[in-house]
């Protein structure tokens, strides 16, 4: 069994930033997580604070990575599959067969974006297929765009999306919105279409979407706006609360419901953005070292 003063749940970028923190207190930190998973790794990132242009989400976490083990803390790329409360301490298990007992525990999972599971989603993903019209819409400008997805939630992101291109289409089978939405939707002339995606198809980019009936629209991207479900499955078993939306509920120090838990990211709800994640991160991270340097 491994004893750890802070294990963090998560190689985003909440989890990077509360490993700097905690590490940077001289207690044993140990972050677990694969950076491929991050929602960053698929990101170009061009709103963040203080940065000139456009980076790749993947190289923010190549960098996190070195930088969180500069200052001590101790990656494993792992799965975390079970989290236990024994004696005022966390006990985690994990995919590969470790065990690891922790005197804080800071959950940075982030949130499963829902897929829409058709053929192409994988391959275009970050090659003009998005899951977050608040994050690219940027990248539309002047061009031909589309939102898949059923509520709110799509119909306004493909407002938003309006603003950038030149012509969005909302994909929908039963749009579920009210009446202001659906008149904005009409003032803005995006036109709805009532089918089912089939395929997403192109080259090296997205170029056009295949409905069941073997229709098919040309477009320069794609955006699948589902909605997003926390990682609340792995705090369940130790009676973490959540707000109204299903997130982890935490106060302004972000700290859980449980003593000793702290969450930081997507996994807290929105806005699902970089600068919110390494803010609560910062929070979470410096909150945890306290919390476990005046652990019995
Ligand atoms: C396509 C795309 C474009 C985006 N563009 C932007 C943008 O332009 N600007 C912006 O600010 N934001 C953008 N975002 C959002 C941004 O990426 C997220 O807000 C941010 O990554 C959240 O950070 P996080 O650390 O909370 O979670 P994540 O970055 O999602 O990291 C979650 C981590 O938790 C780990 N994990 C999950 N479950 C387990 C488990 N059971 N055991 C161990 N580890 C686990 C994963 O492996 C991963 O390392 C974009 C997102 C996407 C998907």
């Amino acid at each position: 069994m491994i004893s750890a003063d802070i294990l963090i749940i998560g190689s985003g970028p909440a989890g990077l930033q509360a490993a700097i923190y905690a590490s940077r207190s001289k207690l044993r930190t140990i972050l677990i997580g694969k950076t491929k998973y991050s929602g960053l790794s698929w990101a170009h990132i061009e709103n963040y604070c203080c940065m000139d242009g456009t980076h790749l989400g993947s190289d923010f976490l190549d960098n996190g990575i070195k930088q969180a083990r500069s200052f001590g803390t101790e990656v494993i790329e792992d799965e975390i599959l079970k989290i236990e409360r024994i004696d005022h301490r966390f006990k985690v298990h994990t995919d590969n067969g470790s065990e690891i007992l922790a005197k804080a525990l800071i959950l940075a999972s982030g949130v499963r974006r829902n897929r829409l599971g058709v053929k192409g989603e994988d391959k275009y993903r970050g090659k003009g297929l998005s899951y977050c019209v608040d994050c690219d819409a940027n990248f539309f400008k002047g061009k031909i765009g589309a939102v898949v997805g059923e509520g709110a939630a799509a119909a306004s992101g493909a407002l938003l999306l309006k603003a950038y291109a030149r012509r969005v289409y909302l994909i929908s089978e039963k749009l579920d919105i009210g009446e202001r939405l659906r008149s904005q939707i009409e003032a803005a002339e995006i036109a709805i279409i009532g089918s089912q995606v089939k395929e997403i198809q192109g080259d090296d980019k997205v170029r056009s979407l295949l409905f069941g009936d073997d229709y098919r629209i040309d477009v320069d991207g794609v955006f699948i706006e589902l909605g997003q479900k926390g990682a609340v499955e792995l705090v369940s078993g130790i009676g973490v609360l959540l707000n109204n939306d299903g997130y982890i509920m935490t106060n302004k120090a972000q700290e859980c419901s449980v003593a000793g838990l702290f969450a930081a990211g997507d996994v807290c709800g929105p806005p699902f953005q970089v600068a919110k994640a390494v803010g609560e991160g910062c929070i979470a991270g410096l909150n945890a070292a306290k919390y476990a340097r005046d652990a019995k």
